[in-house]
This record gives structure tokens, C-alpha cells and sequence, in this order.
């Protein structure tokens, strides 16, 4: 019988990581765990009760009390920060910034990496972050680095936002996309950085349906010859 397998997706903002990873898990029945949506639900609500986010002591206890559930639907899911639906909220541009301030810090990468390991100890996961084949499982069975020019990047996430019926500028974007890079590369704590037995896929001139074979192929590997 194939072994379910904790799958590790990295890489940096854009790089089509949660569209893959919700795929992936799909087509092979595993649980899909969206790491970033649990730092920017952190975020919003800090945001909502006014902490300055460079109060570690006040960040600590906010998570300690939180609670993040994902929710499958038909067709999407759905994320719950303390029993609130927080699925759009958490996709502003504006949180999207201020996520990257409270995941520098220490106190909140604990409590999140804690999280993720208790929901994804048992196998049949892909969970996608930044420092998930380094930090959180770095003993996971398949890695993945995903990557793209920052160019292509913002450029996906413009036409997300715009679909979305957000408006927004499309050079600010890609900014915003480098800005987030700088602030998640050269952070302290886990900073995005490629685990070196990560299997890098370069996703800038590929489609989804070509990025999803080349990673199911590995998967479907790793499973027939896991010892
Ligand atoms: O993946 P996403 O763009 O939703 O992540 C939002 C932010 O959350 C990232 O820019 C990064 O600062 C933080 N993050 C992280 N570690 C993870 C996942 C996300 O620091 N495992």
C-alpha cells in the first residue's frame, strides 16, 4: 500500500505555491494546509485590536488564544480565525504587508510552527510556507521549492487582486512582491531560504496543469519507494 507522505512546499509570494498545493492535495486526497493564510490571520487580528506588532509579549499571548480552522468546500476553502470567517480579509494588501512584520517575530513562528506540526504529524498533508522543508518538517518526505521572477510573480498577483475587483496598480504590486521578499529573506527568525534536498521547480515560463505534473510525478515516486 502507497504511504500518505508529508509533502513541503517553499518559495516566495506569487509563485503559484497555494494554487499548487490546493491541486496537489486534491488530486492525491491529502489535507492541504495554507501556512501563510495562519500568519495573516494573526496579523488581522492583531490588526483589529490595535497591537503594535512590535509587541512580542502581546503577540505571544494573542496566538496562544487563537484558534485557525480550514474549512473544505465543493470548490473552495475556507479560513476561521477565532470562529470568524476571515477567508477575504486576510488577502488585502494592506494585511499582506503587516504579515510579514508579526511573521519576523520569534514568539508568533513558535506557536505557528507548533500548529502545523500537530496537524500535519500524521502524513497525508502538503502544507505551503516559507520555511516548511527547513523548519517545521524538515525530515518531510518530498520537498518542493518553488520559483518565479519577481516580474511574473507580481504580475499573477495584479491579476488575482484585479479579479478579485480590488484596484490596484500593477508596478506598486510588483513592489510590494519585492518588498515582501526582502522583508521574508533577510528576517532572523526561519528566513525563506531553499532546503538543500528541495526539488526546485522554476514556475516562470510553465502553466499550472505542466508545474502540478512535474510535482505529482515526484509525489507518486516518493510514495512507491518510501522504505
Ligand atoms: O504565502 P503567503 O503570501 O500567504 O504568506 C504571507 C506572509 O506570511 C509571507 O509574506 C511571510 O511573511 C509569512 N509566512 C511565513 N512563513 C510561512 C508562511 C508565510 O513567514 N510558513
Amino acid at each position: 500500500m502507497n504511504k500518505k507522505l508529508i509533502v513541503a512546499i517553499d518559495g516566495p509570494s506569487g509563485a503559484g505555491k497555494s494554487t499548487l498545493s490546493k491541486a496537489l492535495a486534491s488530486q492525491l486526497g491529502y489535507l492541504n494546509i495554507d501556512t501563510g493564510a495562519m500568519y495573516r490571520s494573526v496579523a488581522l487580528v492583531a490588526h483589529q485590536r490595535n497591537i503594535d506588532l512590535q509587541d512580542s509579549p502581546a503577540l505571544k499571548s494573542l496566538c496562544a488564544d487563537l484558534s485557525i480552522e480550514f474549512i473544505q468546500e465543493a470548490d473552495s476553502e475556507r479560513v476561521f480565525a477565532n470562529g470568524m470567517d476571515v477567508t477575504s480579509a486576510i488577502r488585502s494588501p494592506q494585511i499582506s504587508l503587516l504579515t510579514s512584520q508579526v511573521a519576523a517575530c520569534k514568539e508568533v513562528r513558535d506557536a505557528m510552527v507548533k500548529m502545523q506540526r500537530q496537524m500535519g504529524e500524521r502524513g497525508g498533508v502538503v502544507l505551503e510556507g516559507r520555511d516548511i522543508g527547513t523548519v517545521v518538517f524538515p525530515d518531510a518526505e518530498v520537498k518542493f521549492f518553488l520559483s518565479a521572477t519577481a516580474e511574473e510573480r507580481g504580475k499573477r498577483r495584479y491579476e488575482e487582486l484585479r479579479a478579485k475587483g480590488m484596484a490596484v496598480n500593477l508596478q506598486q504590486t510588483i513592489n510590494e512582491v519585492v518588498a515582501r521578499d526582502a522583508a521574508d529573506s533577510e528576517r532572523t527568525h526561519a528566513p525563506l531560504v531553499q532546503a538543500g534536498d528541495a526539488v526546485v521547480i522554476d514556475s516562470t515560463k510553465l502553466t499550472i496543469d505542466e508545474v502540478l505534473k512535474k510535482m505529482l510525478d515526484v509525489v507518486k515516486f516518493r510514495e512507491k519507494n518510501r522504505a
